[in-house]
């Protein structure tokens, strides 16, 4: 197969993605008032209601439905003050019903839009970047100075409930293919879930994953989900096709289901693209058709062929009374709405004159932004100089330091946001090296104690004082004229080995700086 560059210099890949998320912080289902509870002993959290049994009735969970619209609101959404449940007929043992209530052409939030920054590598994978400038606007984007911004269309987000889980018994890895039973545990059946289905907007892998990466730290500052892919509160199906540059037909489409990780999301789109086009190549026909990523075969395969609308036979849900949405109510809702992710972003490069990247990187988890914000604080006067090296140990040593370890906690670590600053000081000033500055955090974590401590324990303190540094340097020229001649004579890149050797005397406490800026006064 070609790699994806090669397949899109001729094919345009159009991606749209529909994300489902189960409104976990609830206290109660959709429909009933059973507990919202993971992973509780199977068939415990059931009702008349949730079993489907007849003659029983539902009645909508207000606080899933304030959820729902803060979603849209987050996501620039126009809100619908009427719209209706449907039933969307099926038959399958997960949903004791036989339907799923649903919602129809109408739901609660309607064409929103999202807009994508995407930058460094993942900038990369979009076609015709290369030579464009910044300003420089096509199709949905607009160029900026380290990639570009993508405005993504979102169709609508919709209310629907969650079924139940099958469990089956006997097969390989729990499928179904090969099992002897199923077990069927309809605690999940009733779960309030929202979708958001996007417009065919996306281009890229990164894109579609960056979206979901966006979504995802929406919906957590919302805090209407856990957001967890892992337990499969927030998954999502990717649906993908090519066309011909140059075309504005959609191609057939294929769809990846329920896709759990943000890396088997871009892996399973860039296989499926690349798959498609060598089909295309060879003169083959792309089938309408449900796919499944395989991480570990690194290939995707055919679940089932396309069901319409039709055979799901929806219809307005005769037990439930069209939803009318206040003016009173969509504001106390819009009252509600936290500071987004974005909006916290602009306010740091205002506050603190912060690059957008950095600002951004800030943001990505609410750990981080909320430890960089108890930083700011504590840094009281000095909090405009001292955010750039703070946001740089946040985004570097802090980020990787939780990323490699599954149970780090930064709310509850040894390195508090007192001293981040402490340690900030002491490189910004020039007291360590900002190498040193890593070794220190390290062992701020490992030994719980002050930066200073650490500093002063380990003799690290970096020399400044011009006299003594100058003594050394001229010790350390004296000592290699040969070399000096060679500096003269135009090897500049012995400057190197003279500062090697100025720090080596000095232990490797000498500023590099003032290292360099005396070496070079004396040998120019
Ligand atoms: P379906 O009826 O198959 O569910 P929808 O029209 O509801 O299809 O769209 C589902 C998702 O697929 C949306 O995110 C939409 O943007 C996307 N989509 C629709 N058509 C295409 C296409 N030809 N190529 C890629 N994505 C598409
Ligand atoms: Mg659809
Ligand atoms: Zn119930």
């Amino acid at each position: 197969m070609q790699t994806l560059e090669e397949v899109l210099e001729r094919y345009e890949a159009v991606i749209g993605l529909e994300v489902h998320t189960e409104l976990t912080t609830l206290e109660t289902k959709m429909f009933c008032g059973c507990k919202l509870e993971f992973g509780a002993e199977p068939n415990t959290h059931t009702c008349p209601v949730c079993l489907g049994l007849p003659g029983a009735l539902p009645v909508p969970n207000k606080a899933a439905i304030q959820s729902i619209v803060l979603a849209g609101l987050a996501t620039n959404c126009d809100i619908e003050k009427h719209s209706m449940f449907y039933r969307k007929n099926y038959m399958y043992p997960d949903m004791a019903k036989n339907f799923q209530t649903t919602q129809g052409p109408v739901a609660f939030c309607m064409r929103g839009h999202l807009d994508l920054e995407v930058d460094g590598k993942a900038a990369e994978e979009r076609y015709g970047l290369k030579g464009a400038s910044v300003g420089d606007e096509f199709e949905n984007i607009i160029v900026t100075d380290d990639g570009y911004r993508a405005h993504v269309g979102i169709t609508r987000i919709h209310m629907e409930e969650d079924a139940g889980k099958m469990v089956h018994i006997g097969g390989e890895e729990g499928r179904i293919a090969g099992a002897t039973h199923s077990l069927v545990d309809y605690n999940r059946a009733g779960t309030p879930l929202i979708e958001l289905v996007t417009e065919p907007d996306l281009r890229t892998p990164e894109e579609a994953r960056l979206f979901m990466q966006k979504l995802r730290q929406i919906y957590l500052a919302l805090g209407i989900s856990d957001c967890s892919m892992e337990e499969g509160s927030l998954r999502c199906d990717g649906n993908v096709s090519l066309r011909r540059r140059g075309s504005t037909e959609l191609g057939v489409k294929t769809e990846l289901k329920n896709i759990n990780s943000f890396k088997s999301l871009h892996d399973g789109l860039l296989y499926e693209i690349r798959r498609q086009a060598s089909v295309l190549d060879e003169g083959g026909q792309i089938y309408q058709e449900t796919r499944h990523w395989d991480p570990s075969a690194k290939r995707t395969i055919v679940m089932r062929v396309k069901e319409t609308a039709d055979d799901y036979r929806l219809f307005p849900e005769p037990d439930l009374a069209p939803y009318d949405l206040s003016d009173e109510f969509i504001q106390s809702v819009r009252d509600k709405l936290p500071e987004l992710p974005d909006d916290k972003a602009k306010r740091y490069s205002a506050e603190y004159g912060l690059s957008a990247y950095d600002a951004r990187h800030l943001v990505e988890h609410r750990s981080t932004a909320t430890f960089f914000e108890g930083c700011m604080a504590d840094a009281k006067g000095d909090a405009k100089e001292l955010a750039k090296p703070i946001a740089n140990l946040v985004i570097n040593d802090v980020t990787a330091w939780l990323n490699a370890n599954a149970d780090a906690d930064l709310e509850t670590c040894a390195f508090t946001p007192a001293r981040a600053v402490q340690l900030a000081q002491l490189t910004k000033s020039g007291a360590i090296s900002s190498k040193q500055g890593k070794e220190v955090f390290q062992a701020v974590l490992d030994e719980d104690k002050d930066p200073k401590v650490i500093v002063e324990e380990r003799g690290m303190e970096q020399v400044s004082d011009t006299g003594a540094i100058e003594a050394v340097v001229d010790a350390v020229l004296a000592e290699n004229p040969d070399k000096v001649e060679q500096y003269k004579g135009g090897k500049t890149g012995l400057i190197g080995f003279f500062v090697g050797q100025c720090m080596k005397q000095m232990a490797g406490k000498g500023n590099p700086q003032i290292i360099n800026q005396l070496l070079e006064e004396k040998l120019s």
